[in-house]
């Protein structure tokens, strides 16, 4: 046992979309590692949904907690909302993170990038900070790049393709895939300068599966980072993989019901369909999914998150179309459709489960490669179109759907993918084709990669240590 004290370390995630869930995992493998953890929440309410996957932690010994800031009672936490989160007045959440850090000051503090309000106080009381913004190397490159060489000022259209320049391998984008603020050059990268500022970055990735944009990251952009994933892999306890992100909203009669029809079905036979925790699909859209998919002839899981409804018009016939849709798959036993919240790791993990329709936010996509399994792309948003390059274009792990309309949640998506292109990509990925198996063999092999990278002897544990060992030695001068 190390009679020294332990290393501090603070986490304080973002709420909303897949930015807690990561920073939770996080701050759970650094305690697996031995550093004292503790999880800065801004609500109570927020810390329930996490609280029982950390109570276990504890019942092994590991050093990990829950510390809910003490904001004012009319205070709305600066993190409810993903669209305000960058423009919140958060003058009133200062003083009780001040207050906090001054009593128990860390050895370092690892913050979400849209707590960019929270360096203030952090960079004044000279605490250690190490940012977080939820992203693997490869898009991080690509970004930089964009903003660096500007490739799309030099297109005639929208969707005529660019090479990004100066990465190690050919990445072609189109002005209409690449998020709104970075089409042109605007002002200062107010989120770069948060990090070039830090003490360094984490990254929910390993070395194996991006290893030329972690050296190209690290060597040529001479940014300071530990490659410390797959952070999902932390969670080996069903409970655990139950409960992570939303355990409140998991209908459990229907989870059972899935589960078992799971283990009824072939292997690598079952398309699960999920958007991640953010994205609003349209009736129309949802429409050509369900067509695509039963066209495809595969049976499937579909995670129905939020609807858009923002076209001002009635969608009850929609909606009792998808309710007749859900009951019918359920009854002859096709599919399972589900409304809200799944539990995806448990999902993915299921040996019937053959490919995934996914919109390529980082940690479905690095979820899908700890399990093995092949990804149907399907990016429409944040960083979500450099993602699926990577997976198709350079892992060849995946088949596109076609997607080019980059749009923000909260906006209106022009783009509808028809039933055809669901349809062909989900053959292509399920079919059991030479491509298929190709890919497949291709997914397993970097399965086996993530474990041993999180394992003792691996790439990311090492990252782990390395990180502790130098807080550590700052500690004692
Ligand atoms: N997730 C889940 N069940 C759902 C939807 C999402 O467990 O029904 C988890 C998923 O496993 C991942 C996160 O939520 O860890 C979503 O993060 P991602 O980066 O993929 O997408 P985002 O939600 O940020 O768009």
């Amino acid at each position: 046992m190390d009679s020294e004290p332990p290393v501090e370390m603070y986490f304080f995630p973002f709420v909303g979309g897949g930015h807690q869930i990561p920073m939770i995992d996080t701050a759970r493998v650094f305690a697996a590692h031995g550093a004292k953890s503790t999880i800065l929440s801004t609500t109570l309410s927020n810390a329930l949904r996490f609280c029982n996957s950390i109570h276990r932690d504890q019942t092994h010994n590991r050093l990990i907690s829950i510390h809910v800031l003490d904001l004012p009672n009319d205070a709305v936490p600066p993190d409810t909302s993903m669209s305000a989160a960058p423009f919140t007045d958060t003058s009133v959440f200062k003083q009780p993170l001040r207050h906090f850090l001054t009593q128990h000051p860390p050895d370092c503090i690892v913050i979400d990038v849209f707590h960019r309000w929270a360096s203030d106080v952090i960079d004044s009381l000279g605490i250690r900070r190490i940012v977080f913004n939820g992203n693997g190397f490869f898009s991080r490159c690509v970004m930089q790049n964009v903003g660096k060489f500007a490739p799309q000022e030099k297109v005639g259209s929208d969707s005529e393709p660019f090479v990004v320049p100066g990465l190690p391998d050919r990445v072609e984008l189109t002005k209409s895939q690449l998020p709104v603020f970075a089409r042109n050059k605007s002002g200062p990268d107010k989120f770069g300068q948060l990090e070039d500022k830090s003490f360094g970055v984490v990254v929910n990735s390993f070395y194996e599966l991006e290893s030329k944009y972690v050296d190209y990251f690290k060597k040529d952009l001479g940014k300071k980072a530990w490659g410390i994933g797959p952070v999902s892999l932390c969670n080996r306890d069903e409970a655990d993989k139950v409960e992570r992100g939303q355990a409140a909203s998991v209908d459990e009669e229907k989870l059972k019901w899935c589960l078992d029809w799971l283990d009824s079905q072939e292997p690598d036979s079952v398309v699960y369909i999920s958007f991640g925790s953010l994205a609003r699909l349209s009736y129309k859209q949802l429409i050509e999914i369900a067509h695509g998919v039963v066209n495809s002839t595969n049976c499937f899981v579909w995670v129905v998150g939020k609807v858009s409804e923002n076209d001002g018009q009635s969608h009850e016939d929609e909606e009792n179309w998808l309710l007749d849709f859900e009951k019918r798959m359920r009854e002859s036993e096709r599919g399972v459709v589900i409304r809200g919240w799944a539990p995806q790791i448990l999902m993915l993990e299921h040996k019937a489960v053959g490919g995934f329709v996914s919109h390529c936010g980082w940690n479905s996509t690095v979820e899908s490669v700890c399990a093995g399994v092949p990804m149907i792309t399907w990016p429409l948003s944040a960083e979500q179109f450099s993602n699926e390059k990577l997976i198709t274009d350079v892992l060849g792990i995946g088949v596109q759907v076609g997607s080019k309309e980059w749009a923000s949640w909260n906006m209106e998506r022009k783009e509808v993918i028809g039933r055809e292109k669901v349809e062909a990509a989900v053959r292509k990925v399920v079919g059991g084709g030479d491509e298929a198996v190709e890919m497949r063999k291709r997914a397993r092999d970097l399965a086996e990669k993530a474990k041993k990278a999180v394992e003792e002897g691996g790439s990311s544990y090492a990252e782990v240590d390395a990180l502790i060992s130098e807080l550590r030695s700052l500690k004692k001068n």
